[in-house]
């Protein structure tokens, strides 16, 4: 479905990104592991054009929605917003809004969608996180988790055909993380095209069908999950692999 080419980044003159390449398949679960600092975040940041790549191309089942050569416009970069959904470490929730307005917003503001649908396809949305008794709270009386899963219906409200994740789990206590891990678990499981930077080596064994090792800008392997994290390649990624578990 998602297809990257040669993503080169820059910051002040340091190569962040060094020519990254990934295709995500439709309805498959891709996830990145490496160490801090390597670009894991740039990376995906890239997917969506929150960070504009300084070289690379992107394509989206099989059309050209950016080229680093071209002009980018700011429409292409929003019709790429929408069919690309994000889910951050740090929610990003309104805090003066509900749950339920929060996941209602997007959808009217980016899709147009009237009052009423919006309402409805947010509370199923809630619903499928497990948060339909939580609909009516700010973002304030809710935990980590439970926050973090708002953030997601809010995404997948807006049906997007590939959700990226960085680091979903992070910023959450770990006792909440389970209930995070296990939605998008399910979400996984039901054909949604995914890709995730996570640390979450047991999650990534059970959830992703590909794991992608990145390391100062560059993707030094990608595998499966026996290949990456219980027999890894590298003693690169078998020293991170251990570090993180
Ligand atoms: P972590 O595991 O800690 O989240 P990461 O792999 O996600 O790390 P990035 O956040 O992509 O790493 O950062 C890669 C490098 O790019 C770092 O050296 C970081 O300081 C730098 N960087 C990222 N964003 C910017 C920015 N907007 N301006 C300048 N430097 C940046
Ligand atoms: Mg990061």
């Amino acid at each position: 479905a998602l297809s990257a080419r040669e993503i080169h980044k820059s910051f002040g003159g340091k190569e962040v990104l060094k020519g990254i390449s990934a295709d995500v398949h439709k309805g498959e679960h891709i996830a990145i592991i490496g160490p801090s600092g390597s670009g894991k975040s740039t990376f995906i940041r890239c997917l969506n054009l929150l960070e504009l790549p300084d070289a690379g191309t992107l394509d989206l089942q099989g059309e050209r929605v950016f080229d680093a050569d071209r002009r980018t416009s700011a429409s292409s970069v929003r019709a790429l917003r929408r069919r690309v959904g994000m889910v951050f470490q740090s929610f990003n929730l309104f805090a003066t809004h509900t749950a339920l307005e929060n996941v209602a917003l997007a959808q009217k503001l980016v899709l147009g969608r009237d009052k009423n649908a919006a309402r409805k396809r947010a509370e199923e949305q809630l619903e499928r996180v497990g948060l339909q008794d939580h609909m009516q709270k700010h973002p304030s009386q809710l935990s980590g988790g439970q926050q973090q899963r708002v953030a997601i219906a809010r995404s997948l409200a807006m049906d997007p055909e590939v959700i990226l994740f960085d680091e979903p789990t992070s910023a959450i206590d770990p006792e909440m993380r389970v209930e995070v891990l296990k939605v998008m678990k399910e979400l996984a499981e039901a054909g949604m095209t995914m890709l995730m930077v996570t640390h979450e080596i047991q999650f990534a064994q059970q959830a992703a069908d590909r794991v992608m090792f990145i390391a100062d800008g560059e993707a030094l392997a990608t595998g499966t999950p026996q290949e990456m994290l219980v027999d890894p390649p590298h003693e690169r990624i078998h020293r991170f692999v251990k570090a993180v578990s």
